[in-house]
């Protein structure tokens, strides 16, 4: 089954590394010192599988990826209803740093957006700051299978430079959407998107939305498995951004992008597909993790709404022959 799933992978790599269009992140300075021409592509099945190409221990950090994690932590913590009143689940169709709020409801639009991700930061449990932060790592960990840790510099950074963020959580402050301990939530904020994960440790945490909430390789439950179905809507629906409708359509499959140049896509039921390539496009989403995940559900048939037909069947077979 490896030899098959490999080739092609190889094949889709080599096919995309030429392909230099998009520039790497600047506006967090540190994130500017990445390497254009980093490319890996990992597969992470529901079995356990992993098939990798490319340098897939690199490290980089997690940025909007870590969002329907934090999501899902949120959830369980304080139930859909609870959650539900602080953030929405509509696509705001804006940038990720948009200051739109949906002042009718009161609250960001959805999760995957900075306002929303910082309101959904706001619920993580734990009585101070420190313990919200290990809460953080600890659920880091459990979907990636192993401790995973901060970078120091990004953090830095981030927090230097998070003017706009700023300006967003003191805006929902000012509505009542966000508890009146804004820097805290800031640092943990930054902290969760500084978070330093491989491209391997990115498949890996989004197998486990792929398996009912179980992480494939450990064994080990991320989240309860009634939970999967509310992190994956928002995926589809406002994973991407503004580009979120486009890639529904085109690619079909629940994902999220990361400014530092990751893209996870979760295919339910069978595996989650991550990339890493920091060159982005001007919408903050990473050019070849776009062409990569199309070119795959079109060769393997992963759109959502095409799984089954009978030529999507006999191409997903050759890949695991
Ligand atoms: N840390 C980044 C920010 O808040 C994350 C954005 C992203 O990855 N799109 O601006």
């Amino acid at each position: 089954m490896s030899g098959g799933a490999l080739a092609y992978l190889r094949r889709v790599h080599d096919a995309f590394r030429g392909l230099d269009d998009g520039v790497v992140a600047t506006y967090i300075p540190e994130l500017g010192k990445a390497d254009p021409d980093g490319f890996s592509i990992v597969v992470a099945t529901v079995e356990g599988d992993v098939f990798e190409v490319g340098n897939a221990a690199q490290r980089f950090t997690i940025q909007s990826i870590s969002k329907p994690f934090m999501f899902g932590a949120a959830l369980e913590a304080h139930g859909r209803e609870e959650v539900g009143r602080r953030v929405g689940v509509e696509p705001s169709g804006d940038a990720f740093n948009s200051i739109l709020l949906d002042e009718k409801s009161n609250r960001p639009y959805n999760p995957m957006v900075n306002a929303g991700a910082i309101a959904t930061t706001a619920m993580l449990p734990g009585a101070t700051r420190p313990e919200r932060g290990k809460a953080m790592l600890e659920l880091f960990r459990r979907y990636a299978g192993h401790s995973l840790t901060v970078d120091a510099a990004v953090y830095a950074s981030e927090s230097t430079t998070g003017h706009r963020n700023r300006a967003i959580s003191y805006l929902m402050l000012n509505f009542g959407m966000v508890p009146d301990r804004i820097e805290e939530i800031l640092e943990l904020y930054f902290a969760q998107c500084s978070t330093l994960v491989s491209c391997r440790d990115l498949a890996i945490m989004g197998a486990c939305l792929a398996n009912d909430g179980v992480n494939p390789v450990t064994g080990e439950r991320a989240i309860r498995q009634d939970y999967v179905r509310d992190l994956l809507s928002v995926m589809y629906t406002c994973g991407l951004y503004d580009f979120s409708g486009e890639w529904a359509y085109h690619v079909g499959l629940p994902a999220k992008s990361g400014v530092a140049g990751g893209l996870l896509a979760v295919v339910p039921g069978r595996m989650a597909i991550a990339v890493f390539s920091p060159r982005l496009d001007a919408r903050g989403n990473s050019v070849r993790g776009i062409a990569v995940c199309r070119r795959m559900a079109e060769d393997l048939g992963l759109h959502v709404f095409d799984r089954g037909t009978p030529a999507a069947i006999g191409r997903l077979m050759q890949f695991f022959r």
